[in-house]
């Protein structure tokens, strides 16, 4: 099958969250699948520069009348073929340094409407042929970044139109690319779209309900978050369109790479590590020592090192890290963070290390080297969402054997077993889970991490399991072709 995925971001080129590691890792799946899978990206200059012997493909018009150009190149990824990535060549709306999304005061682009537009009418026009020598069969447009292609698409067939099949996942339904109405005219969509039954969301454009609304499968990062975004709680005032849908939405969870994830070959180790049953974990030790050194603190190998990397924000529950951290303290443990976002959060966090350099290491900024160090090194990782459609970090945490710490929400739910007696009895304790949003709760949880690793046969059996759960693409890129088919039947 041709298949397009579009998508803002994409491993190794440009980050900001998991949305990047999964358009990474999807497409590369899909070709070891045999699928014929390339990917469609904005001309970020990280994008630009990242994307090898990229030629021309075709020029193309956008429904406000600038002309744009698209080419065509490959992306490596370690030891494989590499992606092929059509890129759309557009400087004077992506040509801009940083955060793909908002300038340097984290003010949403004022065009954004028109750059991410873009994106979804470069994938309908190579749906409809822009390249003679490539025509995909199925798109997959991701989040809201390139939730019109669907809605392009549905459009285009009703003019007649090759019937092409549109997928959209939903990473996270709480951005949505909302927009003023006025803006609509510009997006070159008939009137028709702009109602309740399309874009039209309490008087404003909403890309994302385009994306929910016109695609003909909707699948979002894992089961549990499929049925909770139908639910008013966690709907974000779309879980009537989703309930209406639910036929057509599936909830496929996400995987990890295991060529960029995977404690026994990770260079930024200083030392690898493997088989859980505690013969090869030697180099988990030497990381946990090298980087307290490293970050200040006090290197006490039999401390248990909490880590947390994350994005600071309400949604990932950090406020209950530091309610509860006077408790992990008092109990022996340390704290290491890797984060950025909101300013109280991360003023909050720098105190509280500036107070205590010895126990809690606070490190504000984006660094994927340290956040490999980090899961290699730590002993609990710290996932207490309010929130979590999929979350990787807590399945970065499995793999490196850092037992993930997680509220029972979302794609954690999914993923984490928690380590009450029985779980433990039958070998499928993973980790550490609670219910509440709860400092409480949470706290709770953190008494059964240490309470566990004091008992060290019960904490090195537990780790076993965490390290040994499959997380493989394999299984998630046949879900996603299952997908495929049901959307051109
Ligand atoms: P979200 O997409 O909501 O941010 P996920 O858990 O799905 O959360 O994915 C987060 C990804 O971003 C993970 O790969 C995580 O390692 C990475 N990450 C988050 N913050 C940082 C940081 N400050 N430095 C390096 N990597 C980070």
């Amino acid at each position: 099958m041709r298949i397009l995925q579009v998508s803002a971001e994409l491993f190794p080129l440009l980050k900001t969250g998991g949305l990047a590691d999964i358009a990474g890792a999807l497409p590369l799946a899909l070709i070891a699948e045999g699928q014929d899978a390339r990917v469609l990206l904005p001309g970020f200059p990280a994008i630009v520069a990242g994307v090898r012997d990229l030629a021309p493909v075709a020029a193309f018009t956008a429904p406000w009348g600038e002309g744009f150009g698209l080419r065509l190149g490959h992306v490596d990824i370690d030891g494989t073929p590499g992606i092929p990535a059509y890129v759309i060549d557009a400087p004077a709306l992506y040509g801009r340094p940083g955060n793909p999304y908002e300038d340097a005061s984290r003010q949403p682009y004022g065009d954004n409407h028109r750059r991410f537009a873009l994106l979804g009418w470069a994938a309908a026009q190579l749906a409809q042929g822009l390249d003679p020598q490539w025509q995909p069969e199925v798109v997959h447009a991701h989040d809201w970044h390139a939730a019109l292609a669907p809605a392009y698409l549905h459009f285009a067939r009703q003019a007649g139109g090759p019937r092409v099949g549109s997928v959209f996942t939903v990473h996270n339904l709480a951005y949505q690319g909302i927009f003023a109405p006025w803006h609509f005219a510009e997006l070159g969509l008939p009137g028709a779209a702009f109602q309740m039954n399309g874009l039209e969301y309490h008087g404003q454009v909403s890309f994302m309900k385009g994306g929910l609304y016109f695609a003909d499968r909707l699948t979002t990062v894992s089961p549990t978050y499929a049925l909770e975004i139908q639910t008013p709680e966690q709907g974000c005032g779309l879980d009537g369109l989703l309930r209406q849908r639910s036929a057509v939405l599936s909830g496929i969870l996400n995987a990890v790479d295991d060529k960029v994830w995977n404690p026994a070959t990770d260079t930024a180790l200083i030392q690898g590590y493997h088989t859980p049953e505690g013969r090869h974990m030697a180099g988990k030790a030497r990381c946990k020592s090298v980087l307290q050194h490293q970050l200040g603190l006090a290197e006490r190998p039999d401390a248990p090192l909490f880590i947390v990397v994350s994005r600071l924000t309400e949604q990932k529950g950090l406020h209950l890290v530091l309610g509860g951290l006077d408790a992990l303290l008092a109990q022996g443990g340390q704290l290491a963070l890797l984060g950025s976002g909101e300013a109280w959060l991360e003023e909050a966090f720098r105190q509280r290390a500036a107070a205590l350099p010895q126990s809690v290491a606070v490190t504000i900024g984006y660094n994927e080297t340290l956040a490999h160090q980090m899961f290699g090194a730590g002993d609990v990782t710290l996932v207490p969402s309010l929130f979590e459609p999929c979350g990787l970090t807590q399945m970065y945490g499995l793999k490196y054997g850092a037992l993930p710490l997680v509220r029972r929400v979302g794609g954690l739910a999914d993923t984490v077993v928690d380590s009450s007696l029985e779980d433990l009895a039958s070998g499928e304790a993973t980790g550490f889970v609670f219910d509440r949003f709860e400092v409480a709760d949470y706290e709770r949880a953190v008494r059964r991490a240490f309470a566990l690793h004091e008992r060290a046969p019960d904490w090195r059996r537990v780790r076993g399991n965490a390290m040994r759960r499959p997380a493989d693409w394999a299984t998630a890129a046949a879900q996603y072709i299952d997908v495929y088919r049901q959307s051109i039947q």
